[in-house]
C-alpha cells in the first residue's frame, strides 16, 4: 500500500521561481542574498496559507546551500536536501502555538549560543509567532538586541499587529500579499495535468475563490473533491464538497429573477431548504453569478466559476440586462448578504432577499422615475398642458415621434431620448413648441442649449423650423404642490426611497 501524499506538500515550491504569486517577496530575498545582505530577523507576514514557511525554507536553503550563501540555492548539496525534509539540525522550526513558554525561548537562546553543529547559520523559523508570551517575547529581544552573528530568526505570522514594538523595528518586515485567483487557478490546472487527473476550467474557479488567495488551502479542497469525485473533478463535485448548491439549481433561481417571477424563485430556495442544504449557500452562489454576468457584461471572456456550457447562456443574459443594471442588481444582492448573514432564520432572509431581487424590473421603474429619467421601456405621456395640441395616441406621426426619428437618424441618440421625455410637443403657427415643464432642470438646460439642431431636425421631419422651449408647467405646478404632500406622507414612497438613498425630485400625475 502506497501512502498518499497531500499536494500542497508534495507540489511545496523547492526554488524560488516555482513560488506562485509573491514576486516581490522573491525579488526582495534574492536581491539581499545576491548582496549578502542578511539580517538577523525577518518578519513574514500575511495570510495563511500564501507561502511564508515555504519562503522561510527556501531563504534557510539560500543561507545554507554549499554554495551559499546564494540567491539560487543548488537543492542538491546535503544542507538543501536536509532542509527540504525537515531534518537538519542547524535549521529548526517551531510552532508558537504549541511552543510558546518561556522555557522554550530560554532554550532557544542556549541553543542560539551555540555555533551551527554543520553550517553556516543557525536558523529558526517561528511560526504564528505572534502567539508567543509576554516574557517570551521579552527573552527573544534580548537575543535580538545583541545577536550572535551567525544566528537569523524567521518569524512568520497571520498577525503582524500582534507584536511588541520592540520586536519589530529588529526585524526587517515582510509582506506577503494574498495570491490573485488567477494565478492560483494557473497553479491548480498545472498541477492537476502533471498528477494525470481532469479538472475543469470552472472547478478550478471555485476553489479558487472558496479559498481566497490561500494557494494551501486551495490545494487540499482539491485533495477532498478529488478523493470524492473519483476522477474527473467539476463544479458540480466541488459543489457538492462545499456544501453549495449544484449549479443546475443556481441557474433555475436565476432564470426565475431575470424573468421577475417570484414565486419560482420562491420555490427553488424552499427545495433547497427541504434538499438539507443551507439556504445561505444558494444565496452566495446567486451573488457569485450576479459578478459573473457583470464581469462577462464588461469583458466577454472573463473567467466564471460556472460550467463552461452555460457560458454563452451566461454572455447573452449579461449582455441583456447590461452593466449599470447588474451594478445595480449586485449592490442590492451584497445588502441582501448582511441580511442573511445576521438572520436568525436564514431560510425567511433568502426568501426576502431573494424575492426583494426578483422585483428588480419594478424596482428599475421606480428608480427611473426617482431619477427624473424617462420610464423605460415606455415613455411617459402626461396631460398636455392648456396650450398644448394633445399628441394622438404616440402613434408615427405624432410631432414628438417624427422629431424623434429624425434625431435619432442624425445619430443624435441622447437629445432624442430627452424629446421622448418632454411633456408634450405642439405646432403653434410656424413655431414648434416643446413643452417642458416639469423636466428636471438638467434636461432642460441640455434641450435649450441644443435648439439648432432641434430645429434642423425638425426641418428634416417636415416640421416647423422654428423651435421653441417652453419650460412653464401652469397646470401641473398648481397639481404637484397637492400632490407632493400626499406622496411625502405614503408609507411606500418613503420605504422605496430608504431603499435605493433617492429623493423626490418631481411629482405627476398620471392621467
Ligand atoms: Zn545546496
Amino acid at each position: 500500500m502506497t501512502s498518499y501524499q497531500v499536494l500542497a506538500r508534495r507540489w511545496r515550491p523547492q526554488r524560488f521561481e516555482d513560488l506562485v504569486g509573491q514576486e516581490v517577496v522573491v525579488r526582495t530575498l534574492r536581491n539581499a542574498l545576491a548582496s549578502r545582505q542578511i539580517a538577523h530577523a525577518y518578519l513574514f507576514s500575511g495570510l495563511r496559507g500564501v507561502g511564508k514557511t515555504t519562503v522561510a525554507r527556501l531563504l534557510a536553503k539560500a543561507l545554507n546551500c554549499d554554495k551559499g550563501p546564494t540567491p539560487e540555492p543548488c537543492g542538491e548539496c546535503i544542507p538543501c536536501q536536509e532542509i527540504a525534509l525537515g531534518s537538519s539540525m542547524d535549521v529548526l522550526e517551531m510552532d508558537a502555538a504549541s511552543n510558546r513558554g518561556i522555557d522554550d525561548v530560554r532554550e532557544l537562546r542556549e541553543v542560539a549560543r551555540v555555533l551551527p553543529v554543520r553550517d553556516r547559520y543557525r536558523v529558526f523559523i517561528v511560526d504564528e509567532a505572534h502567539q508567543l508570551t509576554k516574557d517570551a517575547f521579552g527573552a527573544l529581544l534580548k537575543i535580538l538586541e545583541e545577536p550572535p552573528a551567525h544566528v537569523v530568526f524567521i518569524l512568520a505570522s497571520t498577525e503582524k499587529d500582534k507584536f511588541p514594538a520592540t520586536i519589530l523595528s529588529r526585524c526587517l518586515q515582510i509582506d506577503f500579499r494574498p495570491i490573485p485567483t488567477e494565478l492560483v487557478v494557473a497553479r491548480l490546472a498545472q498541477i492537476a495535468e502533471k498528477e494525470g487527473f481532469q479538472l475543469t476550467a470552472g472547478a478550478a474557479q471555485l476553489v479558487a475563490r472558496a479559498t481566497e488567495g490561500s494557494l494551501r488551502d486551495a490545494l487540499s479542497l482539491l485533495d477532498r473533491v478529488r478523493a470524492f469525485a473519483e476522477g474527473a473533478v467539476d463544479e458540480n463535485a466541488v459543489a457538492e464538497v462545499l456544501g453549495l448548491p449544484p449549479f443546475e439549481t443556481v441557474l433555475a433561481i436565476w432564470k426565475a429573477l431575470e424573468g421577475g417571477d417570484v414565486a419560482a424563485a420562491l420555490r427553488v430556495v424552499r427545495t433547497e431548504e427541504q434538499a438539507g442544504r443551507e439556504p445561505a449557500a444558494l444565496y452566495e452562489q446567486l451573488v457569485q453569478l450576479l459578478h459573473a454576468l457583470l464581469l462577462l457584461a464588461n469583458d466577454s471572456s472573463a473567467p466564471v466559476p460556472f460550467p463552461a456550457g452555460h457560458r454563452a447562456a451566461l454572455q447573452a443574459s449579461a449582455a441583456k440586462l447590461g452593466s449599470p443594471l447588474l451594478v445595480r442588481l449586485l449592490a442590492l444582492a451584497l445588502e441582501g448578504k448582511n441580511l442573511v448573514a445576521s438572520a436568525e432564520r436564514p431560510g425567511v432572509a433568502v426568501a426576502v432577499a431573494v424575492g426583494r431581487l426578483t422585483l428588480w424590473p419594478r424596482l428599475q421603474r421606480v428608480e427611473a422615475l426617482l431619477a427624473g429619467e424617462p420610464p423605460l421601456p415606455t415613455p411617459a405621456v402626461s396631460a398636455p398642458t392648456d396650450t398644448a395640441v394633445p399628441e394622438s395616441g404616440g402613434g408615427p406621426a405624432t410631432p414628438t415621434a417624427r422629431l424623434v426619428e429624425a434625431l435619432e437618424a442624425m445619430g443624435a441618440h441622447l437629445l432624442a431620448g430627452r424629446v421622448r421625455s418632454v411633456r408634450a410637443v405642439s405646432i403653434t403657427g410656424e413655431t414648434l413648441v416643446l413643452h417642458c415643464g416639469g423636466l428636471p432642470p438638467t434636461a432642460r438646460k441640455s434641450l435649450r442649449e441644443a435648439v439648432e439642431q432641434l430645429s434642423a431636425a425638425a426641418r428634416q421631419a417636415g416640421l416647423p423650423g422654428d423651435v421653441r422651449v417652453d419650460e412653464d408647467r401652469p397646470a401641473a405646478e398648481k397639481q404637484e404642490q397637492g400632490l407632493r404632500a400626499r406622496v411625502e406622507t405614503d408609507e411606500g414612497v418613503r420605504r422605496v426611497l430608504e431603499v435605493f438613498g433617492g429623493r423626490l425630485d418631481s411629482v405627476e400625475e398620471k392621467p
